[in-house]
């Protein structure tokens, strides 16, 4: 099969979250099993950057020059950019420097650009169109509300090309919170007809809402684990389309997002100050000193357990819990070290934790990929108590370093750590069910007790060290889904 990746984000090209790694890694590993894999992505300025660099100065090559895009009032011209095989992967950038030349991929500051519904629409149209000259697929798999509109296009636009016809399309939905919602003339200004504008197609509470299309005009459905599948149909984590993903359950499929463990193994990764490996943990003991050492946390006793976190600090994840129990986890024999940056009002709570539990607390506001697996291997706990997370990456880290996540039992983490039992020795990290800051209170108390008995707690730590969440499994999920939605339109 000829699979199509379409995506707002892959690395190492450009990434803001979750969904970058997986349009990074899941392509790799289609080729692996025997599939062509094709992926697209703008061409925005950090991406041509990066071309330029390799290129030194050379002209790109172009697969295909001046595609015309129609708009209400106007034409714009995309030309598509070869960005070479890498790793059996073809890369193609859909290159419209008035829309993608920026420096931002989505907005200045975690902001939006007044006109992306313009910038993913174009970018939706030219995937189709750069598909008919360069070869139509068996399958798009698109991904998130930017690349929504794809099956839109084709199911209505394009319905009537014979080229595009037979063009299955695949879903994956990496957070179902971010949708891209737009005000209504959108509808126009993409070319749709009004009759689109229905709340059984792309309208949701009067705006033009692209996740929603993609929802309901897709062959096949999934998204990032099993659990958040389920989750995504009720009111609490389906943000108003639990609706019409219910009425897709059948077509819906949760698939555990994998790790990179090339890029994440205590045992080789060339971030930490010693390795180490199931069979021998004493590197960890380094990893942990030379962490506290970079948090300037250098009095922390031996039997103290260090808590860690790394994450990007928004609402999502919890930290609003974590600043009701501050004063009280303080009181702990505990230290905590947090890397992390977002919302000022969590920026701010580590600043002020750090700030009156300076011996025992200390926060990196920034985006540090060293020290993020410095964090994994060296604390012994791992805390990520997120209100939804569609997958979450960091607790899977966490498992392969032995740093024993704390976690609420929801979405992906719910899926990825079992509770510990001390008695039959079974588990590989703590839960709590409530999104209330006591139920994560008493979730830390049982691990900072478990912490005490050593030898159990070398078992906990072994037990997540020894899960495999690499890509070979889900990747072959990934394929089965591709070869439904192919059969489905022969
Ligand atoms: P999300 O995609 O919702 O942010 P995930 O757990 O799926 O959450 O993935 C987060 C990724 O971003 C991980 O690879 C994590 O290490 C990384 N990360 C988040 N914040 C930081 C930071 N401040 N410094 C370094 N890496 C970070």
């Amino acid at each position: 099969m000829h699979i199509v990746f379409a995506a707002s984000e892959c690395v190492p090209f450009a990434k803001t979250g979750g969904l970058a790694d997986v349009v990074g890694a899941l392509p790799r590993q289609i080729v692996k099993l025997g599939h062509r894999v094709t992926v697209y992505l703008p061409f925005y300025a950090r991406v041509r950057a990066r071309m330029e660099k390799e290129h030194a100065g050379a002209e790109f090559k172009y697969a295909v020059r001046s595609i015309t895009i129609p708009f209400r009032y106007y034409n714009r011209f995309v030309d598509i950019v070869d960005g070479g095989v890498r790793d059996g992967v073809q890369f193609y950038f859909v290159d419209c420097p008035e829309l993608f030349d920026r420096p931002e991929l989505y907005g200045p500051r975690g902001g939006e650009y007044a006109d992306n519904a313009e910038r993913f629409g174009l970018f939706c149209r030219a995937v189709l169109e750069a598909g008919k000259q360069i070869g139509v697929p068996d399958v798009f798999h698109v991904h998130d509300w930017q690349t929504g509109l794809i099956p839109v296009y084709l199911r209505n636009t394009y319905a009537a090309d014979p080229m595009l016809r037979r063009a299955a399309t695949v879903l994956t939905i990496h957070n179902a919170a971010y949708q891209g919602t737009f005000p209504p003339p959108t509808t126009e200004q993409l070319l749709f007809p009004w009759d689109l504008f229905t709340m059984d197609k792309v309208e949701q509470y009067d705006r033009f809402n692209f996740l929603k299309g993609g929802v309901v005009f897709s062959d096949l459905l999934t998204t990032v684990s099993r659990t958040y599948a389920e989750e995504i149909q009720t009111p609490e984590f389906g943000w108003n389309l639990e609706g019409v993903l219910r009425e897709r359950a059948a077509d819906l499929h949760g698939i555990l997002n994998g790790v990179d463990y090339t890029r994440w193994n205590p045992a080789t990764d060339g971030y930490l100050a010693a390795h180490y490996t199931g069979s021998d943990l004493t590197g960890k003991r380094a990893c942990r000193e030379d962490l506290l050492h970079a948090f300037g946390l250098p009095n922390v006793a031996e039997t103290t357990p260090v808590i860690g976190i790394v994450s990007r600090l928004a609402t999502q994840k919890g930290f609003d819990m974590v600043a009701r129990i501050g004063e009280e986890l303080a009181q702990r024999d505990v230290a905590i070290v947090a890397l992390g940056t977002g919302e000022p009002v969590f920026e701010n709570f580590f600043r002020d934790w750090v700030f009156r539990h300076p011996a025992q607390v200390a926060a990196q506001i920034r985006y540090d990929e060293a020290l993020a697996h410095k964090v994994e291997a060296g604390a012994d706990i791992f805390l990520m108590p997120s209100r939804y997370e569609p997958c979450g990456l960091n607790q899977i880290y966490s498992l392969k370093y032995g740093t024993v996540p704390v976690v609420r039992a929801t979405g992906g983490l719910e899926d990825t750590v079992d509770q510990w039992n001390a008695e039959q020795g079974t588990g590989t990290g703590f839960k709590f069910k409530g999104y209330d800051p006591r139920d994560l209170l008493a979730a830390v108390d049982r691990a900072l007790a478990a912490f005490q008995d050593r030898a159990g707690w070398e078992r906990l730590m072994r037990n997540g060290m020894g899960r495999d969440y690499g890509w070979e499994a889900p990747a072959r999920e990934y394929a089965q889904v591709y070869e439904e939605a192919a059969r489905r339109k022969a």
